[in-house]
């Protein structure tokens, strides 16, 4: 039995009305300032990045195992769709607000532009703190949602995934909710799925896998030898879990690893496999007992040669930026730095892979599975992992010249190469009517 969170959701001021409102958002705008001077003739559509193309609030009402009716706010929001249908994770949190999901929803943009999958960018949020909820009251939240968003949803439409605190099995309820809706198994509403229901080999460890991938080719290019680096990493989930493991494969030591618990460190290297299993167990690294338990603010004077924010937003920011001592910045996380900081590092000289290129393996695993639901024909791992390599070397490249041609960080060059993309398809389908 759970008391329920649900008080503060019912009566708060609604999230997109507080003061906060452009948090987020008000990085992305920032963000897309810094790039315009690179766009040339685009530029005049610019400003449709600014407009979130479409954006849908839900009252998501659920019966409590208690029996008493709790409401959370959810959110759709569809940024932009000219180079096909919106695509992106939804998150369940309980700080989730409208102006954090229409960064996220425009960051899937420009990601999915960067590594050019045939989509545009959305992401969903519902403000609920999933672990103060029974598993059927997690399922009835995700199904309530799932209905309500069933009206800008679909497999040629906008296609969900999973994202912070979501996870295979609640892509499996809102697949089932969306198909019985709509009268049809339609496994391609949604990516992530499990294996057993259209899901595809590969797409759990996807964005662990593009982090390491990128990691490996920026680490080549400062001359830092992965065997042997020493790695910090924030947030232990399905993206930072899998690439400490991946990294720690290559032989770099894992030094550090914080979650939502706690902050442990071994300067000898964490054993990645004990920690993953003591988390499974536990449900954060706290309490691991092979480590020293660090202060959380600690974690930010580590010494590391490559530090990974896989946790949430704002993390390396202003205050913490001098401090850092790693050599490269891979950010697992969507949106871990802050424009002050990016500027704190670059004038460091540390190199910052940024989320858009560096977290979208996920997002091309993704498309791989909605590319096989539709065509009822599935990959083998390894095809999937070739290919998932392929595309993430590829888009690091391009960005990694475009950087060096115009002397900019590598934000500002996938920002480039991924608004040409979008913007290039803006001018070519032209304005409606
Ligand atoms: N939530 C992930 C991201 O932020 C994956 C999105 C997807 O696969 O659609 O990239």
């Amino acid at each position: 039995m759970h008391t329920p969170a649900a008080p503060s959701s019912v009566h708060a001021l609604p999230s997109y009305l507080q003061a906060d409102h452009l948090g987020p958002w008000g990085i992305f705008l920032q963000q897309v300032d810094r790039v315009t001077p690179y766009l040339g003739d685009l530029a005049r559509w610019v400003e449709t990045l600014k407009r979130p193309k479409r954006m849908l609030i839900v009252d998501v009402p659920i019966h409590l195992d208690n029996g008493t009716v709790a409401h959370f706010e959810g959110y759709r929001v569809q940024h932009n769709t000219s180079r096909g249908p919106g695509k992106g994770g939804v998150r369940f949190h309980q700080d989730v607000t409208l102006s954090e999901v229409m960064a996220l929803a425009a960051w899937m943009s420009i990601k999915n532009a960067a590594v050019n999958v045939p989509y545009g960018g959305a992401k969903g949020g519902i403000r609920v703190d999933p672990r103060q909820l029974s598993a059927s009251e997690l399922e009835r939240v995700t199904r309530r949602y799932t209905s309500e968003i069933g009206l800008i949803i679909g497999p040629t439409k906008d296609i969900p995934a999973p994202d912070v605190n979501t996870n295979e099995q609640v892509m499996a309820w809102m697949m089932d909710t969306y198909s019985m809706n709509v009268g049809e198994t339609a496994t391609g509403v949604v990516t992530g799925k499990p294996v057993d229901l259209g899901g595809s080999l590969g797409r759990r460890e996807a964005t662990g896998r593009g982090v390491f991938t990128v990691g490996v080719e920026a680490a080549r290019r400062l001359g830092l030898e992965i065997n042997g680096a020493t790695v910090a990493v924030q947030g232990f989930g399905n993206v930072g879990g899998v690439s400490a493991r991946l990294f720690a494969e290559a032989g770099a030591r894992i030094v550090a690893v914080q979650d939502h618990g706690g902050t442990v460190y071994r300067a000898a290297g964490l054993d990645v496999a004990a920690l993953t299993a003591h988390v499974a167990r536990h449900g954060s690294v706290a309490g691991f007992e092979h480590a020293e338990t660090l202060a959380q603010d600690r974690f930010w004077d580590v010494p590391c040669d490559i530090l990974i924010p896989a946790a949430l937003e704002q993390q390396i920011t202003a205050v913490n930026a001098g401090r850092l001592q790693a050599r490269l910045v891979i950010e697992g996380a969507n949106g871990p730095t802050t424009p002050e900081a990016d500027d704190i590092l670059n004038d460091r000289g540390v190199l910052v892979v940024p989320d858009v290129i560096a977290n979208a393996g996920g997002v091309t695993v993704s498309y791989f599975e909605w590319v096989q639901d539709f065509s009822s024909f599935f990959w083998s791992e390894d095809e999937i992992n070739d290919r998932l390599i392929r595309i993430m070397r590829g888009a690091f490249d391009a960005v990694w010249q475009i950087a060096a041609e115009h002397h900019v960080s590598l934000r500002t060059a996938t920002f480039i190469v991924a608004c040409r993309r979008i913007l290039r398809a803006r001018d070519l389908r032209g304005l409606y009517p």
